[in-house]
Protein backbone atom coordinates (compact mmCIF):
# COMPACT_ATOMS: atom_id res chain seq x y z
CA UNK A 1 0.00 0.00 0.00
CA UNK A 2 1.12 3.62 -0.83
CA UNK A 3 0.45 6.48 1.36
CA UNK A 4 1.29 9.85 0.67
CA UNK A 5 1.09 12.55 3.42
CA UNK A 6 0.87 16.18 2.61
CA UNK A 7 2.10 18.63 5.14
CA UNK A 8 4.43 21.76 5.72
CA UNK A 9 6.41 19.84 8.45
CA UNK A 10 7.97 16.90 5.97
CA UNK A 11 11.10 16.35 8.42
CA UNK A 12 8.24 15.69 10.98
CA UNK A 13 7.46 12.48 9.89
CA UNK A 14 11.55 11.53 10.30
CA UNK A 15 9.99 9.96 14.02
CA UNK A 16 6.92 8.08 13.78
CA UNK A 17 7.43 6.31 10.91
CA UNK A 18 11.36 5.51 11.63
CA UNK A 19 10.43 2.77 14.86
CA UNK A 20 8.49 -0.95 15.12
CA UNK A 21 6.18 -2.27 12.91
CA UNK A 22 5.87 0.57 9.90
CA UNK A 23 9.57 0.86 10.23
CA UNK A 24 10.24 -2.72 9.36
CA UNK A 25 7.22 -3.35 6.69
CA UNK A 26 8.54 -0.37 4.88
CA UNK A 27 12.19 -1.80 4.46
CA UNK A 28 9.91 -5.61 3.72
CA UNK A 29 8.44 -3.43 0.77
CA UNK A 30 4.72 -4.19 2.45
CA UNK A 31 3.98 -0.75 2.51
CA UNK A 32 5.73 2.49 1.10
CA UNK A 33 5.16 6.45 2.91
CA UNK A 34 5.62 9.04 0.77
CA UNK A 35 6.28 12.43 2.65
CA UNK A 36 5.48 15.50 0.09
CA UNK A 37 5.79 19.12 1.15
CA UNK A 38 3.30 21.53 0.59
CA UNK A 39 5.09 24.00 -0.57
CA UNK A 40 6.55 22.62 -3.59
CA UNK A 41 2.99 23.53 -4.78
CA UNK A 42 2.95 27.26 -4.40
CA UNK A 43 4.12 29.70 -7.50
CA UNK A 44 5.19 32.81 -5.71
CA UNK A 45 8.78 33.39 -4.58
CA UNK A 46 7.75 32.96 -0.65
CA UNK A 47 5.68 29.92 -1.00
CA UNK A 48 2.95 31.00 0.62
CA UNK A 49 0.61 28.21 1.42
CA UNK A 50 -1.72 29.90 3.52
CA UNK A 51 -3.72 33.27 3.88
CA UNK A 52 -6.16 35.34 6.30
CA UNK A 53 -10.05 33.76 6.51
CA UNK A 54 -12.62 35.97 4.50
CA UNK A 55 -15.12 37.74 7.04
CA UNK A 56 -11.81 38.77 9.03
CA UNK A 57 -10.86 36.59 12.85
CA UNK A 58 -7.62 35.15 13.85
CA UNK A 59 -4.81 33.15 12.49
CA UNK A 60 -4.70 31.96 8.88
CA UNK A 61 -6.14 28.97 6.85
CA UNK A 62 -3.79 26.72 4.31
CA UNK A 63 -4.91 27.93 0.90
CA UNK A 64 -6.68 25.58 -1.68
CA UNK A 65 -4.34 25.74 -5.07
CA UNK A 66 -1.55 24.54 -3.06
CA UNK A 67 -3.43 21.87 -1.80
CA UNK A 68 -4.93 21.12 -5.27
CA UNK A 69 -2.45 21.37 -7.16
CA UNK A 70 -0.71 19.25 -4.94
CA UNK A 71 -3.15 16.06 -5.33
CA UNK A 72 -4.05 16.48 -9.00
CA UNK A 73 0.01 16.38 -9.56
CA UNK A 74 0.38 13.24 -7.21
CA UNK A 75 -2.27 11.63 -9.02
CA UNK A 76 -3.05 13.49 -12.50
CA UNK A 77 -5.95 10.69 -13.16
CA UNK A 78 -7.53 9.75 -9.80
CA UNK A 79 -8.36 6.15 -9.58
CA UNK A 80 -11.39 4.79 -7.72
CA UNK A 81 -8.67 2.93 -4.83
CA UNK A 82 -7.16 6.36 -4.20
CA UNK A 83 -8.36 7.66 -1.46
CA UNK A 84 -8.39 11.59 0.12
CA UNK A 85 -8.13 12.31 3.76
CA UNK A 86 -8.37 15.80 5.13
CA UNK A 87 -7.21 15.49 8.87
CA UNK A 88 -9.59 17.77 10.28
CA UNK A 89 -11.04 18.05 14.16
CA UNK A 90 -14.46 18.75 12.56
CA UNK A 91 -14.20 15.61 10.78
CA UNK A 92 -15.81 12.03 11.46
CA UNK A 93 -14.52 10.34 14.20
CA UNK A 94 -11.56 7.84 13.11
CA UNK A 95 -12.29 4.46 14.44
CA UNK A 96 -10.81 0.54 13.84
CA UNK A 97 -13.45 0.03 11.12
CA UNK A 98 -12.44 2.92 9.05
CA UNK A 99 -8.53 2.06 9.31
CA UNK A 100 -9.77 -1.35 8.38
CA UNK A 101 -11.66 -0.55 5.32
CA UNK A 102 -8.43 2.20 4.31
CA UNK A 103 -6.21 -0.98 4.57
CA UNK A 104 -8.14 -2.41 1.56
CA UNK A 105 -7.30 0.74 -0.74
CA UNK A 106 -3.96 0.66 -2.53
CA UNK A 107 -2.89 4.34 -1.86
CA UNK A 108 -4.21 6.80 0.85
CA UNK A 109 -3.61 10.19 0.73
CA UNK A 110 -3.60 12.44 3.78
CA UNK A 111 -3.55 15.81 3.82
CA UNK A 112 -2.08 18.27 7.14
CA UNK A 113 -3.40 21.08 8.38
CA UNK A 114 -2.38 23.93 10.37
CA UNK A 115 -2.98 27.08 11.94
CA UNK A 116 -7.32 27.61 12.08
CA UNK A 117 -7.74 24.85 9.50
CA UNK A 118 -8.04 24.40 5.91
CA UNK A 119 -9.90 26.25 3.02
CA UNK A 120 -13.31 24.21 3.41
CA UNK A 121 -13.06 23.77 -0.57
CA UNK A 122 -10.45 21.21 -0.08
CA UNK A 123 -13.28 19.04 2.22
CA UNK A 124 -15.74 19.85 -0.21
CA UNK A 125 -14.62 18.90 -3.39
CA UNK A 126 -11.30 17.51 -3.16
CA UNK A 127 -11.40 15.21 0.17
CA UNK A 128 -13.08 11.62 0.44
CA UNK A 129 -12.71 11.77 4.17
CA UNK A 130 -12.62 14.33 6.90
CA UNK A 131 -11.62 12.92 9.78
CA UNK A 132 -10.64 13.51 13.14
CA UNK A 133 -8.64 11.67 15.94
CA UNK A 134 -10.36 12.77 18.91
CA UNK A 135 -12.53 15.50 20.22
CA UNK A 136 -9.51 17.60 21.07
CA UNK A 137 -7.67 20.05 19.39
CA UNK A 138 -4.18 19.57 17.88
CA UNK A 139 -2.11 22.46 16.17
CA UNK A 140 -1.56 20.46 13.08
CA UNK A 141 -2.76 17.30 11.11
CA UNK A 142 0.44 15.83 10.92
CA UNK A 143 0.42 13.50 14.78
CA UNK A 144 -3.26 12.59 13.44
CA UNK A 145 -2.02 11.47 9.89
CA UNK A 146 0.78 9.52 11.81
CA UNK A 147 -1.93 8.15 13.88
CA UNK A 148 -4.36 7.01 10.54
CA UNK A 149 -0.58 5.67 8.97
CA UNK A 150 0.26 3.44 11.59
CA UNK A 151 -3.19 2.14 12.25
CA UNK A 152 -3.82 1.30 8.91
CA UNK A 153 -0.26 0.00 8.11
CA UNK A 154 -0.28 -2.65 10.89
CA UNK A 155 -3.39 -4.31 9.34
CA UNK A 156 -1.89 -4.92 6.27
CA UNK A 157 -0.92 -8.69 5.34
CA UNK A 158 2.10 -9.66 6.06
CA UNK A 159 2.83 -6.81 8.77
CA UNK A 160 2.35 -8.22 11.65
CA UNK A 161 4.55 -11.22 12.78
CA UNK A 162 1.68 -13.28 13.27
CA UNK A 163 -0.47 -12.78 10.49
CA UNK A 164 -3.79 -12.67 12.22
CA UNK A 165 -2.76 -11.02 15.31
CA UNK A 166 -4.36 -7.69 14.09
CA UNK A 167 -8.01 -9.49 13.69
CA UNK A 168 -7.93 -10.18 17.69
CA UNK A 169 -7.25 -6.77 19.32
CA UNK A 170 -9.53 -4.13 20.50
CA UNK A 171 -12.61 -3.29 18.24
CA UNK A 172 -12.02 -6.15 16.10
CA UNK A 173 -15.29 -8.58 15.68
CA UNK A 174 -13.18 -11.31 15.73
CA UNK A 175 -11.25 -10.43 18.76
CA UNK A 176 -11.16 -11.75 22.36
CA UNK A 177 -13.85 -9.03 23.21
CA UNK A 178 -15.95 -9.99 19.65
CA UNK A 179 -15.97 -6.04 18.77
CA UNK A 180 -15.15 -4.80 22.56
CA UNK A 181 -11.93 -4.10 24.18
CA UNK A 182 -9.38 -6.84 23.95
CA UNK A 183 -8.80 -9.00 26.90
CA UNK A 184 -5.98 -8.02 29.37
CA UNK A 185 -2.48 -9.12 29.17
CA UNK A 186 0.15 -10.43 31.46
CA UNK A 187 3.50 -12.19 31.22
CA UNK A 188 6.53 -13.18 33.84
CA UNK A 189 7.04 -13.28 36.36
CA UNK A 190 3.93 -15.41 37.77
CA UNK A 191 3.95 -13.08 40.77
CA UNK A 192 5.54 -9.65 40.94
CA UNK A 193 5.30 -7.87 44.25
CA UNK A 194 2.78 -10.42 45.36
CA UNK A 195 -0.11 -9.44 42.49
CA UNK A 196 -0.30 -12.70 40.97
CA UNK A 197 -1.44 -13.39 37.10
CA UNK A 198 -4.62 -15.57 36.61
CA UNK A 199 -3.75 -19.00 37.09
CA UNK A 200 -5.94 -20.30 34.47
CA UNK A 201 -3.58 -18.56 31.95
CA UNK A 202 -1.17 -20.67 33.01
CA UNK A 203 -2.49 -24.14 33.29
CA UNK A 204 -2.26 -24.64 29.50
CA UNK A 205 -6.09 -25.68 28.90
CA UNK A 206 -6.55 -23.71 25.93
CA UNK A 207 -10.95 -23.53 26.22
CA UNK A 208 -10.66 -22.31 29.75
CA UNK A 209 -8.34 -19.63 28.33
CA UNK A 210 -10.36 -18.81 25.79
CA UNK A 211 -13.50 -18.46 28.35
CA UNK A 212 -11.59 -16.45 30.55
CA UNK A 213 -10.35 -13.83 27.90
CA UNK A 214 -13.21 -13.20 26.46
CA UNK A 215 -14.88 -12.42 29.68
CA UNK A 216 -12.22 -10.62 30.74
CA UNK A 217 -12.58 -8.41 27.63
CA UNK A 218 -16.43 -7.94 28.51
CA UNK A 219 -15.45 -7.20 32.01
CA UNK A 220 -12.45 -4.75 31.02
CA UNK A 221 -14.85 -2.91 28.51
CA UNK A 222 -17.88 -2.55 30.99
CA UNK A 223 -15.97 -0.88 33.45
CA UNK A 224 -13.32 1.47 30.98
CA UNK A 225 -15.51 1.55 27.69
CA UNK A 226 -19.60 0.77 28.65
CA UNK A 227 -19.98 3.26 25.88
CA UNK A 228 -18.88 0.31 23.45
CA UNK A 229 -21.40 -2.18 24.47
CA UNK A 230 -24.23 0.73 24.51
CA UNK A 231 -23.56 0.95 20.72
CA UNK A 232 -24.06 -2.98 20.36
CA UNK A 233 -26.88 -2.93 22.54
CA UNK A 234 -25.14 -5.39 24.98
CA UNK A 235 -25.23 -2.81 28.32
CA UNK A 236 -25.53 -5.12 30.98
CA UNK A 237 -24.84 -3.98 34.96
CA UNK A 238 -21.23 -3.62 35.54
CA UNK A 239 -19.45 -6.97 37.02
CA UNK A 240 -18.64 -7.07 40.41
CA UNK A 241 -18.86 -3.37 40.13
CA UNK A 242 -16.41 -1.36 42.17
CA UNK A 243 -17.94 1.75 40.38
CA UNK A 244 -18.52 4.74 42.81
CA UNK A 245 -21.96 6.50 43.16
CA UNK A 246 -19.75 9.41 40.92
CA UNK A 247 -18.84 6.73 38.32
CA UNK A 248 -15.12 7.25 40.20
CA UNK A 249 -13.07 3.77 40.93
CA UNK A 250 -12.61 3.39 43.90
CA UNK A 251 -10.71 0.25 44.49
CA UNK A 252 -10.95 -2.02 41.14
CA UNK A 253 -11.08 -5.30 41.88
CA UNK A 254 -9.51 -7.42 38.46
CA UNK A 255 -11.83 -9.45 36.68
CA UNK A 256 -13.42 -11.21 39.70
CA UNK A 257 -11.66 -13.33 42.41
CA UNK A 258 -9.15 -15.57 40.99
CA UNK A 259 -7.62 -18.11 43.25
CA UNK A 260 -4.34 -19.52 42.44
N1 LIG B 1 -9.95 25.87 13.86
C1 LIG B 1 -10.05 24.44 13.85
C2 LIG B 1 -8.79 23.76 14.40
C3 LIG B 1 -7.60 23.91 13.53
S1 LIG B 1 -6.26 23.04 14.18
C4 LIG B 1 -11.24 24.02 14.70
O1 LIG B 1 -11.48 24.65 15.71
O2 LIG B 1 -11.90 23.03 14.35
C5 LIG B 1 -5.19 22.92 12.78
C6 LIG B 1 -5.17 21.60 12.05
O3 LIG B 1 -4.83 20.55 12.94
C7 LIG B 1 -6.47 21.19 11.41
O4 LIG B 1 -6.65 21.77 10.15
C8 LIG B 1 -6.31 19.68 11.31
O5 LIG B 1 -5.62 19.29 10.15
C9 LIG B 1 -5.46 19.36 12.51
N2 LIG B 1 -6.25 18.86 13.63
C10 LIG B 1 -6.57 19.50 14.78
N3 LIG B 1 -7.29 18.73 15.60
C11 LIG B 1 -7.45 17.54 14.98
C12 LIG B 1 -8.10 16.32 15.31
N4 LIG B 1 -8.74 16.18 16.45
N5 LIG B 1 -8.04 15.32 14.42
C13 LIG B 1 -7.40 15.45 13.24
N6 LIG B 1 -6.76 16.58 12.87
C14 LIG B 1 -6.78 17.62 13.72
Amino acid sequence: MIFHVLTIFPEFFQGPFAHGVVKRAGEAGLLEIRIHNLRDWTLDRHKTVDDRPFGGGEGMVLKAEPIFQAVESIWPERRPGQRVVLLSAQGRLFEQRMANGFANEPELLLICGRYEGVDERVAEHLADHEISIGNYVLSGGELAAAVVVDAVARLLPGVLGNESSAAFESFQDTGHGQGLLDCPHWTRPADFRGWKAPQVLLNGNHEQIRQFRQQAARDKTTRLRPDLLLIRGQATKPPNSSQGESGTRIHPEPYGKIED
